[in-house]
């Protein structure tokens, strides 16, 4: 990748910006001729295949993070996201980071974890004892059912018993939960885990005498973390009103807040997922797994919180740390069937599973280090509403070039509403027609 074609990217107009992509060897001829024809399109004869009673696309933006170095190497990241300002933060945030030396990662063995959860055991303690016997027997009956994994260097690895009892009062029995730990190699692993999970269901009902009643993967992927870090010399972080210093203690405070406060800590995880969910979705991942798990793992401790740490080191420097849960594919599901999924992937230099979850959390990171700043400094609106103006301006009407003029002139405007951008636009089309 060469970047010196990326420079003020966002200063470019939407075909120049696809262009640099091309000549800073980001994406192919082919990919750039496909965006500048506007036909980056789901055919309907796929969709109609991918779900249900399909009508038509629902279309997303679909646009680019820059200033990435993650590990040491220059990325630019694709999101699918329809809230403004979030790529912005995100190219803003990388640009602080990369700076001083980028995102370091590291990732977890990556293991899928599936679940037999049985009901009605007349023995506990007798079942779970012949299940850690049978430990053996039960892996190779998983590896059975699906082999092309086994195949490929990936199945049934592990396994451990759970006993689920009622902590809530509410005379819940028992259940018995099986937990296989299988590696699902570059797939995100639902179907392959699910496949072993009934197969191996009777097995366990035999040896337990119990029920089996769920046989599905958890989504709650404690086996699969990313975690990314990076350090800031405070100096960086000066703003206008506010010294480095002052704004890293008020950036740590922040953070307290959010570890000790169930209300902020859940505004402040959104924040994260902004970036987190637009890097899943462009990839063509299932957001919904990677979101109910990434939440499951910030409540690990018993209270919702935060899942960024920000704390000083001896020098004086901020440093962050952000782990989650991202068992995410680069196979299987929609990844390569759909373009936009097909072109992100494209986008990162095809990254590998492992690499893509590096990616996926160090824009977590870096989007909760632009909220946060912002949020402690001049707080997230006026950047915010600086981009939100042109939707505005696009729900008042505007169309072309009408659009950012609308847009600057609400900037300045002390009402920033959808009525004095009909307003504005109104004025501008007035003066256009005389
Ligand atoms: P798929 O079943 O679509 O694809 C995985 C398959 O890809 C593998 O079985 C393997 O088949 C093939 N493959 C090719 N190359 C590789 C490789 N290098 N590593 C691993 N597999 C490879 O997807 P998943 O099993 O990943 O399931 C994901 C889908 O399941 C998503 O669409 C998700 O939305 C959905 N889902 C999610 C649930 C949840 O999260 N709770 C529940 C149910 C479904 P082969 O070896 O035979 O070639």
């Amino acid at each position: 990748m060469d970047t010196t074609y990326l420079k003020k990217f966002y200063k470019k107009k939407h075909d120049d910006k696809i262009n640099a992509l091309f000549l800073a060897d980001v994406i192919s001829k082919q990919e750039k001729d496909v965006l500048l024809n506007r036909t980056l399109e789901l055919d309907s004869d796929t969709a109609n295949h991918m779900i249900e009673n399909y009508i038509g696309n629902y279309s997303m933006p679909l646009g680019v993070a820059m200033n990435y170095i993650i590990d040491q190497e220059e990325l630019v990241v694709p999101m699918a996201i329809e809230e403004p300002s979030v790529i912005a933060a995100s190219s803003f945030a990388a640009k602080i980071i990369g700076s001083a030396g980028g995102f370091k990662t590291t990732v977890t063995r990556r293991m899928m974890i599936g679940q037999v959860t049985l009901k009605a055991v007349p023995n506990l303690e007798v079942a779970e004892q012949k299940i850690k016997e049978a430990k053996k027997d039960i892996l190779s009956r998983a590896n059975e059912a699906h082999p092309s994994i086994v195949k490929r260097g990936g199945g049934a690895k592990n396994l451990e018993v759970r006993i689920l009892t009622d902590d809530t009062n509410n005379n819940i029995p028992t259940y018995l939960s099986v937990h296989v730990h299988i590696s699902t190699q570059e797939a995100m692993g639902a179907n392959i885990v699910n496949t072993m999970m009934e197969s191996i269901a009777p097995y366990l009902e035999e040896l337990t005498q119990g029920k089996a009643l769920l046989r599905i993967l958890t989504n709650y992927a404690t086996e699969c973390l990313a975690t990314s870090t990076c350090v800031i010399p405070a100096h960086k972080l000066k703003t206008g009103e506010f010294s480095g210093e002052e704004v890293r203690d008020r950036i740590i405070e922040a953070n307290q807040i959010a570890t000790i406060d169930p209300y902020r800590a859940v505004t402040h995880n959104k924040g994260i997922m902004n970036g987190v969910d637009a890097v899943v979705l462009a990839s063509g991942n299932d957001w919904r797994a990677i979101e109910a798990g990434v939440h499951a793992y910030a409540s690990r401790s018993g209270q919702y919180r935060s899942l960024t740490s920000w704390t000083k080191n001896d020098a004086g420097d901020l440093v962050g740390e952000l782990t989650l849960p991202l068992p995410v594919g680069t196979v299987g599901g929609s990844i390569s069937i759909h373009p936009g999924a097909k072109l992100a992937h494209s986008i990162m230099g095809h990254p590998n599973a492992p690499k893509l979850e590096r990616i996926i959390v160090s824009v977590g990171l870096a989007q909760n280090f632009a909220a946060v700043r912002a949020l402690v400094t001049e707080g997230i609106q006026k950047g915010h509403m600086g981009l939100h103006a042109r939707s505005l301006a696009i729900s008042a009407g505007a169309k072309g070039d009408h659009i950012q003029q609308v847009a600057d002139i609400l900037k300045h405007s002390k009402h920033k509403n959808l009525q004095r951008a009909k307003n504005i636009l109104l004025n501008i089309l007035e003066e256009f027609e005389k």
